[in-house]
């Protein structure tokens, strides 16, 4: 499958150029809203000097330190999280792209007043700074809350239809997953798409579980699926597609290098695959420089990146 942008993407990849990268179509499927502008553009804005990152955080842990330290007093609060955001718009115009899936709290819509005026801030950004994008909001929950509460309070956050889909994150492991399941059901209910963030530090078969119990449509990260043929085999039966976010994983220590990165393997093996950016203003690495670093380490083909270009426009794979 090829579109208007293949040949050209493919070109830029083989001759390392930036510009044209950046001019075509692209997605990114896996970002955290509060952590998705670029840091010179945050720097820029402030008029403050924010420090560039370590190569290797110690995990999450060791990340959400940094952030702790090197961005929130910087922009701290409310106002800092919603300048962050305009970021990520600015970010989603210059990178041309065409699907956006930004991550957002319960706290992020109390935070603007309701899922009202949360609606219009983020409308109006969009439409200020990337009115080509297409806005797919989505709603985390973290992995160490009570389900069965915030599912109770679930529907004044999507009952409006402002959110896409909704997503656990914030650490594996936490709960067995089976906790999560009246988030998952609300979900159902509202026909939002089911993601998760699972196998990023946990098993292949965290990831089958999840799948199973949960009913996921799409799994952020799942990168440790690679482990396991019967895993993978199932992803690409089901068409549940992985946001992998390669960068973040080297960064993070959970995967050794981007040439020996796992995405090849899930490929090799039929699994659906996007690439996305996490959080780029702490892992510093915009859409098309993903695309960029994985062709430059080998890791793959110029074609094969179109592909898993091409799988992040289209629409959830799920059979
Ligand atoms: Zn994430």
């Amino acid at each position: 499958m090829k579109d208007r942008d293949s040949e050209k993407f493919i070109h830029a990849l083989e001759n390392d150029d930036t510009e044209t990268l950046l001019s075509c179509r692209k997605s990114d499927l896996h970002c955290h809203a509060g952590k998705s502008c670029r840091r010179e553009w945050l720097c820029e804005r402030l008029n403050a000097s924010i420090p560039a990152p370590p190569e290797r955080f110690d995990g999450l842990t060791g990340m959400q330190t940094w952030f702790e330290q090197n961005i929130k007093p910087e922009c701290a609060g409310f106002t800092g999280n919603i300048l962050r955001w305009e970021g990520a718009f600015m970010e989603a115009g210059r990178n041309d792209l065409a699907r956006l899936v930004l991550i957002f709290g319960t706290s992020d819509v109390d935070g603007a007043g309701g899922i009202g005026p949360f609606a219009g801030l983020i409308r109006d950004m969009n439409r200020k700074y990337c009115p080509q994008t297409l806005l797919e909001p989505e709603l985390t929950f973290v992995s160490s809350c009570s389900a069965k509460e915030e599912a109770a309070r679930m529907d004044e956050y999507v009952s409006s239809g402002v959110f896409r889909s909704i997503d656990v994150c914030g650490g594996e492991n936490v709960q067995p997953v089976e906790a999560y399941l009246p988030l998952y059901r609300k979900a159902e209910q509202y026909g939002l798409l089911k993601r998760m963030h699972a196998g990023e530090t946990g098993s292949a078969e965290d990831v089958e579980r999840a799948a199973d119990v949960l009913g996921l449509d799409e799994i952020h990260h799942g990168i440790r699926a690679a482990a396991s043929s019967r895993v993978m085999r199932m992803l690409a039966d089901r068409g549940i597609r992985l946001n992998v976010c390669p960068t973040s994983n080297v960064m993070l220590g959970f995967v050794k290098d981007l040439a020996s990165h796992p995405v090849r393997i899930l490929i090799d093996n039929g699994v659906p695959v996007t690439v996305n950016t996490d959080d780029l203003l702490i892992f510093g690495s915009t859409v098309e420089n993903e695309y960029r670093k994985l062709y430059r380490a080998g890791t793959l083909t110029a074609e094969q990146l179109d592909e898993v270009r091409l799988c992040g426009l289209g629409p959830c794979l799920r059979a």
